[in-house]
């Protein structure tokens, strides 16, 4: 008889897989001991069967949560027909994923990659790309400039590192890609300091993610876009962790009235294929021609099809209702907590992308929390984030506030004998004195 859901098999041994990462793989991360074997809905479990709530999502990766079935079901089909093709021939997934993403975008044209980092390299390709070939017809000066924001994070590759604000990201790898300027988040008098014709682009992630969960503001939002037009340059969204349903809408910027001209998507895209793109409007597409860009794994048919069945569900499931319902019920617990401990300064975010700003480190609460069974994250040291699957319950999140309310309490008791360092009410963070302001 044919077995359903059978059991995932378990790995040799836990101290085996960390023994071997720690002498083959290279030292870029630092994980926790337990090591995970499976996943179901909003649930992982690890190799000693401990299941633990899930409320990163894979870093904003797994939409639809962890063996979602509609999403099994497609790859399961596709890995039997053709796994790859390259994008040397004509794909039948390509065309229909990507009309998806101009409907839900309201723009025109895609071109797939494999992650984010790439899709924000090539954004900033076809950025240059497009103000050369004006400069070219037109005989105007060059304009290679770039402007990204205070705070940013764009990824890793070359480019994508260029435009990342913290130090820590491009310090080590210096020269970079040349022609990019840092704005002040939210500064309009700063960008209009810097935005002139030899600006080709301004990047900006709608909701700054790894940065702390930081929106940017209407007023900057709606400058930026007049600004860009005014000077032929692309107004970047980068929407790779805040874009897709994330906020409750399909993309962030959709609370704005104007629209960007090049959007980058990635992580929840795919279900947790590696899959990102790059959408824009036609003008700014047409700037690439055949031969100029190109990519060998970026939209093979078994990503593509995965994708069309997560945007599916997304729809079919009316997940962006649940989004905004279960994020305003997370946002209202938190805010209960604010009122409880007085070390959570601000609770920050929309839809289902929630930042808990402390006035101590978040390191120790994040370890006490897997302890308990629940999976969260810490960014810029003192700001938790929360990144749950668009499907969690109510139950789901009921559960969560009252594990992360004894998480709380544990670490608020042990702070004073030391795990926890403090900071002062009146430290400021380590952001831009104008973030700080904007809040
Ligand atoms: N942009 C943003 C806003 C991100 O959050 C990330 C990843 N954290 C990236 C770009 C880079 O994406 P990837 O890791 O897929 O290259």
């Amino acid at each position: 008889m044919k077995k359903k859901n059978v059991p995932p098999r378990r790995p040799s041994g836990a101290k085996n897989i960390r023994d071997g990462e720690s002498r083959f793989l290279f030292n870029t991360y630092r994980r926790p001991p337990m090591v995970f074997t499976h996943g179901r809905g909003c649930h992982l479990y690890d190799s000693d069967g401990r299941r633990y709530l899930d409320f990163l999502g894979g870093i904003a990766v797994n939409a639809l949560g962890h063996a979602q079935p509609d999403l099994v079901r497609v790859i399961r089909r596709e890995a039997g027909r053709a796994i790859h093709l390259s994008n040397l021939f004509h794909n039948p997934y390509q065309a229909p994923l990507a009309q998806k993403l101009a409907e839900w975008s309201g723009l025109s044209r895609v071109f797939f990659t494999n992650s984010g980092s790439e899709a924000m390299d090539g954004a900033l390709k076809l950025a240059r790309a497009y103000a050369h070939a004006k400069s070219a017809a037109t005989g105007r000066a060059k304009k290679t400039r770039i402007l990204a924001l205070e705070n940013s994070f764009h990824g890793r590759t070359f480019g994508a590192v260029s435009i990342t604000y913290p130090e820590k990201y491009r310090e080590p790898f210096g020269p970079l890609v040349p022609g990019v300027e840092f704005v002040r988040f939210n500064d309009i008098a700063d960008l209009e300091r810097k935005f002139d014709d030899t600006v080709c682009a301004i990047v900006l992630e709608t909701i700054q993610g790894e940065g702390g969960i930081f929106p940017v503001s209407e007023a900057f939002w709606k400058h930026a876009r007049t600004l860009a037009t005014e000077h032929d340059a692309a107004v970047i969204a980068d929407e790779i962790q805040c874009g897709l349903g994330r906020t409750g809408r399909y993309f962030a910027y959709q609370k704005f009235e104007s629209a960007p001209d090049v959007v980058t998507i990635a992580k929840p895209l795919a279900g947790g294929l590696p899959l990102g793109a790059i959408i824009a409007n036609e003008q700014f597409a047409s700037a690439f021609t055949p031969g100029m860009h190109g990519t060998t794994f970026g939209g093979g048919p078994l990503v593509c099809a995965a994708a069309l069945e997560v945007l599916k569900v997304i729809e079919k499931k009316k997940l962006l209702k649940n989004v905004q319902e279960r994020g305003t019920q997370l946002r209202a617990g938190l805010e209960t907590l604010a009122g409880r401990f007085d070390f959570i300064r601000e609770v920050r975010g929309e839809g289902l992308i929630v930042g808990v700003d402390l006035s101590i480190n978040g390191g120790p609460i994040v370890t006490e929390a897997l302890k308990q069974g629940l999976i969260i994250n810490c960014t810029h040291e003192h700001i938790l984030r929360l990144l749950p699957a668009f499907i969690i319950s109510r139950a789901d999140v009921a559960e969560f506030l009252s594990k992360f309310e004894k998480v709380l309490r544990k670490v608020y008791r042990t702070s004073s004998s030391g795990p926890v360092t403090a900071r002062t009410k009146t430290e400021t963070h380590k952001q831009p004195v104008t973030m700080a302001a904007s809040r």
